[in-house]
């Protein structure tokens, strides 16, 4: 199985599990100087868990979009370069940014991800990963809009959330329009459920086209 470099299966006594190295954040397992990283809590984990290829490697550059208090974007800030991460809700924000005082290289935002000229100024162009977990209505939209920052031949992390984009609607079918939407500034690579860790929720994996 091949893992982003600094991600590891650990033994944390009591099974193996997920893992990075770095500063805990809240109540999670750690062991050894690793943190365990729980699928049940981060889509990004549950990907990683369903071997999904989400391109992330040591030094690259990440914008992260719905960051919240910091649970996953933590993780992710620990084993890759400059990590850029908005939220737009103040009460996680105070969170994230106690996260990020043990973190050199992440940067919290607060700002919409529906308006990315509000904070082109700040992020870098040619970013290497897009991770979106924005549970929002209109989540492609929100990937078209921040599509500009990755550079070519990047990624987009994507975790669409069904019921926030219609919560009386079919789950499948809600799955098909985004993606329908999606393919039209993104080529699909992967798609994986992340049931049941995630009810609803629909990961996927594109690059710009
Ligand atoms: N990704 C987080 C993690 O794994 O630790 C959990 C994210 S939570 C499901 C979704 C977050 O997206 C919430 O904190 C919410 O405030 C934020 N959000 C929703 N719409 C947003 C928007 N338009 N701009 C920025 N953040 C947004």
């Amino acid at each position: 199985m091949s893992l982003p470099e600094g991600v590891e299966y650990r033994d944390f006594g009591d099974g193996t599990r997920l893992a990075t190295k770095g500063e805990p954040v809240g109540a999670e397992a750690v062991s050894d100087g690793w943190r365990a990283w729980d699928p049940r809590r981060s889509k990004v984990a549950a990907m990683l868990d369903r071997e999904l290829k989400l391109g992330l490697s040591s030094g690259d550059t990440v914008l992260y979009l719905g960051a919240a208090a910091g649970t996953t974007v933590s993780h992710i800030a620990d084993v890759v370069g400059p990590t850029y991460a908005v939220e737009f809700a103040a009460r996680p924000m105070r969170e994230l940014v106690r996260v990020a005082t043990d973190r050199s290289n992440l940067f919290p935002l607060l700002k919409d991800a529906r308006e990315p000229e509000t904070y082109a100024h700040v992020v870098e162009a040619d970013i290497d990963v897009l991770v979106q977990d924005v549970a929002t209505r209109g989540q492609a939209t929100v990937a078209h809009r921040n599509r500009e920052f990755l550079r070519d031949g990047g990624r987009l992390v994507l975790a669409i959330k069904a019921r926030s984009e219609d919560v009386t609607a079919d789950p499948d079918t809600v799955f098909d329009q985004v993606i329908a939407d999606l393919e039209s500034t993104y080529e699909i690579l992967e798609t994986a459920s992340l049931d049941p860790q995630h009810a609803d929720h629909l990961a996927v994996i594109a690059t710009p086209r």
